[in-house]
């Protein structure tokens, strides 16, 4: 077997085996299968699709090209949460302390920014000292005490995904339904969850831009975590407008722990205590929704889940003080406010150039290879559906220099769409629930 006659086969539209599909991803783990043939290949999978059964096999092959978590000894459900990619999506960092002090284990696996989406591990690592790289002692002696621990993608633990998804991320393939589920799906198998509430995103600031896109990805993942033995909800909600005001990465550390202490906007508290629910009643503490999402929102009211964030923020590296006084956080070098140039009602905040404009920031990757930066981002003061007046700034751009703020400022300008009519605001970003396809 060679990985070109692989890559040729599914270019020409052809099924690959399983075996083809494991000799490709072991030999791409092992260095035998370059970086440019993997990137051929993506591009070959965006353009061609995979059955599901390839899907299946790529999902195995990416949790057999590293070690898979025994979590055995860990007391309470295991249930977790993943997002397909958003802009301002900070869900993680408030969900998995509420769903921790409701009885829940998370045991969690996330990524970093692809595209011009954000990722909870580099917002996480802008909290100084924070270590999202746990040996599995640690990892298990964190779930143990706070109920919840954040890990990422390492050599150990599905390499093939950490590798491919950083490909995927500056080769235009990221956009794929079957690439996103074995993605997903060899993360949150590898790391132990026994259930899993998949938010799917869908907008223009999402991968999947309509309904239908949407709606058939989490027909995807639901399959996939059944023919894998885990019961999976999709949740598809709206990814129109960046959920909540910040986006980057501490900026939404910041409006986390907002969040945390009772606070913060009602779009993503509202969300996150619905995706809550929905782990609490799979993990089995609460018998239906609307009695999980009470206990979600008791979590934040009664302080539990922001002490267990704090407790969290210790136990692998970080400094809580920072968190207790985010004052003392990264402070951004450079910032612009950007002003509106009439009067009116903000109609749209559109997610996908507010998120672009973050990654030129510094916020997330142009190239692989790039480090991001912890201070840079923005923060949304003109949300959609508010009235502003001609000269009244819509938001704040944060970097470490005038070149990045002048390279974002037009984008983040075209976001914001204002015009005389109020625009009607959808009361819920919840579009549809999936429990089975
Ligand atoms: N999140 C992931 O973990 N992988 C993807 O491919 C997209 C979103």
């Amino acid at each position: 077997m060679r990985a070109v006659e692989l890559i040729e086969k599914k270019r020409d539209g052809k099924e690959l085996s399983e075996a083809e599909i494991r000799f490709f991803i072991s030999g791409f783990v092992k260095g035998e299968v370059p970086d440019y043939q993997v990137s051929a290949f993506c591009m070959a999978v965006y353009f061609r699709g995979m059955s599901e059964a390839e899907t299946g096999f790529l999902t195995r092959a990416m949790i057999a090209s590293g070690d898979v978590l025994d979590l055995a000894g860990v007391p309470g459900p295991l249930v977790d949460k993943h997002s397909t990619g958003g802009v301002g999506d900070k869900i993680s960092l408030v969900l998995a302390p509420i769903a921790a002090a409701c009885g829940l284990r998370v045991p969690m696996m996330s990524g970093r920014s692809l595209g011009h989406t954000g990722g909870t591990l580099d917002k996480l690592e802008s909290i100084p000292g924070y270590r999202t790289s746990l040996s599995l002692e640690h990892f298990r002696a964190a779930l143990r005490e706070v109920g919840f621990a954040m890990i990422g993608q390492s050599e150990t633990v599905v390499p093939a995904d950490r590798r491919m998804y950083a490909l995927r991320d500056v080769t235009g393939t990221v956009e794929s339904i079957p690439l996103i589920t074995a993605s997903i799906m060899s993360k949150k198998l590898a790391e132990g969850a026994r259930s899993l509430v998949l938010d799917v995103k869908c907008g223009s600031g999402a991968f999947m831009g309509t309904l239908e896109r949407a709606e058939e990805l989490a027909r995807s993942l639901v399959r996939a975590g059944r023919s894998l033995g885990r019961e999976t909800v999709a949740v598809i909600t709206d990814m129109n407008t960046p959920l909540g005001r910040a986006v980057g990465n501490f900026v939404e550390v910041k409006e986390s722990i907002e969040c945390l202490r009772g606070g913060g906007p009602q779009d993503l508290v509202d969300l996150t205590v619905r995706l809550g629910a929905w782990m609490l009643v799979l993990g089995g503490v609460a018998r239906e929704l609307g009695e999980a999402e009470g206990r979600c929102r008791g979590a934040l009211a009664d302080g539990s889940a922001w002490r267990l964030f704090l407790r969290n923020v210790e136990l692998q590296g970080g400094d809580p003080l920072v968190c207790t006084d985010p004052g003392r956080g990264p402070r951004a070098a450079a910032s612009r406010e950007l002003r509106a140039g009439r009067s009116g009602f903000v109609r749209a905040v559109e997610a996908r150039k507010i998120g672009v404009a973050a990654l030129l920031l510094g916020a997330g990757r142009e190239r692989a290879e790039d480090d991001v930066l912890p201070e840079a981002g923005i923060e949304i003061l003109a949300m959609r559906g508010q009235e502003v007046r001609s000269g009244e700034a819509l938001c704040v751009l944060h970097s470490k220099d005038s070149g990045r703020l002048d390279r974002a400022e037009a984008l983040a300008a075209q976001a914001f769409d204002i015009g005389a009519d109020r625009p009607s605001v959808p009361a819920s970003l919840v579009l549809r629930e999936l429990r089975d396809t």
